[in-house]
């Protein structure tokens, strides 16, 4: 399947593209993930996207749509991808279009999780993240077993530095002022999916039901 998740920082989109990488060996692409490594390797692609990140702030659409460009054309690719965090602002979404029609791609759907404002600030507050291998904890409702260490792979897990109270908040305004928009932008593609965050099992349901799987 080839599927966009659209959603707040903390809806979920993560734990739902991982959920859907199991059910036909389709790819999760994470942007946020492809750029902490490019940080943590302290790459020249990595430089330039710190301090937008930290700040909350989005890295540029040349800098994303060079990644993506690249991204969508490897092997892996080929059993289907998940886009989670990406496209983030119009100009993305236009740039996604032409690339796609370029390779002769059509997207099954846009799915957009939607969550109420109060219950991501929680989450986010609250989320941990591993280091070493990106395993996501909550310290109220999935903490490690051991405090600071991942139960994976040993790493250290330790709040994101964009998961401070204020770059949280940043965030959230950077989302609706930014990326809210696509979501009519989809609808009037007749692309868009839109799902309640209850649980990640009732938005798995509704992708399924949607593409007939
Ligand atoms: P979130 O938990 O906010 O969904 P991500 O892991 O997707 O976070 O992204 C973390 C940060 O990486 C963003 O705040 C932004 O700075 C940058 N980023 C990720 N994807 C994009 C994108 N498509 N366009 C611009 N910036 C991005
Ligand atoms: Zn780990």
């Amino acid at each position: 399947m080839k599927l966009i998740l659209l959603g707040a920082p903390g809806a979920g989109k993560g734990t739902v593209a991982k959920l859907l990488t199991k059910i036909d060996g389709s790819v999760q692409i994470s942007t946020g993930d492809i750029l902490r490594a490019a940080v943590a390797a302290g790459t020249e692609l990595g430089k330039q996207a710190k301090a937008a990140m930290n700040a909350g702030e989005l890295v540029s659409d040349d800098l994303i749509m060079g990644i993506m460009g690249e991204r969508l054309k490897e092997d892996d690719c080929k059993n289907g991808y998940l886009l989670d965090g990406f496209p983030r602002t119009i100009p993305q979404a236009e740039a996604l279009k032409v690339l796609l029609a370029d390779m002769g791609e059509t997207l099954d759907a846009v799915v957009n999780i939607d969550v109420e404002r109060d219950v991501i600030l929680d989450r986010l507050t609250t989320r941990r993240t591993c280091e070493d291998c990106g395993e996501i904890y909550n310290v109220k409702s999935k903490p490690p077993k051991e405090e600071g260490k991942c139960d994976k792979c040993g790493g250290a897990v330790v709040q994101r530095d964009d998961e401070t109270e204020t770059a949280i908040s940043n965030r959230l305004d950077v989302y609706n002022e930014q990326t809210a928009p696509l979501a009519g932008f989809y609808e009037k593609e007749g692309m868009l999916l839109t799902v309640a965050a209850t649980s990640s099992d009732s938005v798995i349901n509704a992708i399924k039901e949607r593409i007939g799987i």
